[in-house]
């Protein structure tokens, strides 16, 4: 961590963040709060848009629902963190720059790459032209606005993980004239307890919601999907939930990655190929003792806050601690009223205690809505930030290295 630039006359160590989600905001806002004045950091966050995306929500929003506004640069304000808004199209690591909307270039002494992850579109043919995703908000508006136009008929959707469970209960219930068709290889809730997917297939039987498990969809049509073995599913509309798929810039930046292409890192959450990138949230694939961790705000967040605080540490001359982290629950909306909220073990797994009904519901809305004053208690307090449950013996020694 030596290379320095001079803003203002000043040296300034730079630290630039790709990615204004979950867990790009919240290492932008604890690092930016840590620094202390006469410590010459510069914090730069990068995102597409200037509005926050709450992907939690944007099953709603694909049902028509608005969201508040949340304003980056607004949140930003008083921490220090400069905001820079912008779509990444390279990042050069020998170079330590990134390049942004083809035309600017910024440099960087620490990048964290924090560009979150979508779903997997490419793999099966007629997706891209004639599927909807929630990949961002205006892909979310664009359902939103096919939903509303249809009188009746089939909305079919592809994926029976927890976004297409979400999806399917929500535009089942905002929209009672439409038929809802969830096809997916695995059941409904397959990671829950028994009686928790229980109630889950219920409360999606009462919304009527039809489920076809052990499925594999294999083409989207203009008015249908295709399913293996021949047959067609007839849909007016097609949600496609299934599969992830990440940014290809830190491959093709020469970057580590996995299989799926998400940015390989040391126990610290460094790139290992490249310690001076920090990898974050849904782009960074981070082992811990019981396994790879899979994308979740739950767990995004605190990764984000881990890389401030170590980029920190190593900036005054420390050594990183390792990170580590260990689920706690799994909430699951059906519809505004209705939820399903399982408990689970650190690895994942589920406990025999889970929530439902209206408890459940107030419990999921509570968690939608707490990113933005966490944030907000961040700027006020880093170490408010600091408070995840560790995973115990589940991540105790078994972290990356
Ligand atoms: C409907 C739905 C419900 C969900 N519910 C839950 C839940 O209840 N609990 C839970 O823990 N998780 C849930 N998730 C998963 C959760 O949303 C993700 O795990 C989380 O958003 C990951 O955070 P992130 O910061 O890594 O990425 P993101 O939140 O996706 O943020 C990435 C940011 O990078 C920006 N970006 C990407 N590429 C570029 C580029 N090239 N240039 C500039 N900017 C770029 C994006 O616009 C975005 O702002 C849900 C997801 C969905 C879709």
């Amino acid at each position: 961590m030596s290379a320095q630039h001079e803003t203002g006359g000043a040296a300034a160590h730079r630290v630039v963040v790709l990615g204004a989600g979950y867990a790009g905001l919240s290492a932008a806002i604890q690092l930016a709060c840590r620094v202390k004045p006469g410590e010459k950091v510069r914090v730069t966050l990068v995102n597409a848009q200037e509005r926050f995306t709450e992907r939690l929500r944007l099953h709603m929003t694909a049902t028509g629902q608005r969201l508040a506004e949340l304003s980056i640069p607004e949140l930003l304000e008083g921490t220090g963190a400069h905001f820079e808004r912008g779509w990444v199209t390279a990042v050069d690591a020998d170079a330590r720059t990134v390049r942004i909307d083809d035309e600017r270039v910024l440099p960087y002494d620490t990048l964290v790459y924090a560009l979150g992850g979508v779903a997997g579109t490419p793999a099966v043919p007629g997706v891209e032209d004639h599927a909807y995703t929630l990949n961002g908000a205006q892909d979310a508006e664009l359902l939103a606005d096919r939903l509303s136009r249809l009188d009746g008929g089939t909305v079919a959707v592809v994926g029976s993980g927890l976004t297409g469970v979400e999806s399917a209960a929500e535009i089942a219930e905002r929209h009672p004239e439409l038929n809802v068709v969830l096809l997916g290889r695995s059941e409904p809730g397959a990671a829950m307890n028994s009686k928790a997917r229980a109630y889950l297939h219920a409360a999606l039987a009462r919304l009527g919601v039809t489920v076809r498990s052990g499925v594999e969809v294999v083409k989207v049509l203009p008015g249908a999907v295709e399913l293996a073995g021949g047959e067609s599913v007839a849909a007016d509309a097609v949600l496609w939930t299934s599969g992830t798929r990440v940014s290809p810039l830190a491959a093709a930046a020469g970057l580590t990655v996995d299989e799926r292409g998400r940015v390989v890192t040391d126990a610290a959450l460094r790139s290992v190929s490249h310690p001076e990138v920090y990898a974050v949230g849904d782009a960074a694939a981070i082992r811990q003792g019981y396994g790879v961790m899979h994308g979740t705000c739950q767990g995004g967040m605190p990764t984000g806050v881990h890389a401030a605080v170590s980029i920190v540490r190593e900036l005054q001359g420390k050594r990183p601690r390792p990170f580590r982290f260990g689920y706690y629950h799994t909430p699951v909306s059906l519809g505004r009223h209705d939820a399903v909220v399982q408990f689970t073990h650190p690895d994942d797994s589920p406990r025999r205690l889970y929530l439902t009904g209206r408890v459940a519901a107030r419990y999921k809305e509570t968690v939608s809505a707490a990113p933005w004053p966490t944030w907000g208690r961040m700027k006020k307090m880093p170490a408010s930030g600091v408070f995840w449950p560790r995973g115990g013996r589940f991540t105790r020694g078994g972290e990356a290295r």
